[in-house]
């Protein structure tokens, strides 16, 4: 299939990882309007090493597929699971711009030819790294809570993605993965 590369600057100061490290597929909507958007926020330094938070690849709405940091690197997308995973980003609004407001909405779904892109992606990367095994949503892994931008008095979801729109069902018929997350096995 045809990836386009465009290494993040920092790509080289992420730390190395043999392929057969990787197990974990975590599927991520960007919560974001656009790619455009979603590269300025993964370009973004966030620690000392000069390096930020961003996907391995990036699904855009049309099915166009990018590479941004290459397998063998560690990139931060998923709190305590990064070493062992590979991050895959779709561009959908998900709760954008109010992602903590108390009332939790996720609206945009998502289209036929990007849910195509990622079955065949997924599927790419299955051959290329055998070691992969399971897949799950960042939902899944990332269960924290926080205070409710527009009422103190609640806490909503820190992450929600890829979300209640994601088809988990359609998805999961055309892979050969297991889902390890209990809140996808909940659209399956
Ligand atoms: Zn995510």
């Amino acid at each position: 299939m045809y990836i386009e590369k465009q290494a993040l600057p920092y790509e080289n100061l992420l730390d190395d990882r043999p392929l057969k490290q990787i197990e974990l597929m975590v599927i991520h909507c960007t919560e974001l309007p656009d790619l455009a958007t979603a590269r300025s926020y993964g370009e973004k330094i966030h620690y000392a090493s000069g390096t930020g938070n961003s996907g391995h690849f990036y699904v855009d709405r049309g099915g166009k597929t990018y590479q941004w940091v290459t397998a063998r690197k560690i990139a931060h997308h998923v709190k305590g699971h990064n070493q062992q995973s590979i991050g895959i980003e779709l561009i959908n609004e998900g709760r954008y711009p109010n992602w903590h407001h108390s009332e939790q909405k996720s609206t945009q779904a998502y289209s036929n030819e990007q849910i195509d892109a990622l079955i065949e992606l997924i599927n790419h990367l299955h051959r290329n790294i055998p070691s992969l095994k399971h897949i799950a949503g960042h939902e899944d892994l990332d269960s924290s809570m926080i205070t409710a931008t527009d009422n103190p008095k609640l806490e909503v979801r820190r992450k929600i993605d890829p979300g209640p729109l994601f088809p988990w069902q359609h998805v999961m018929k055309n892979i050969q993965l297991i889902n390890i997350g209990s809140i996808a096995k909940k659209y399956e």
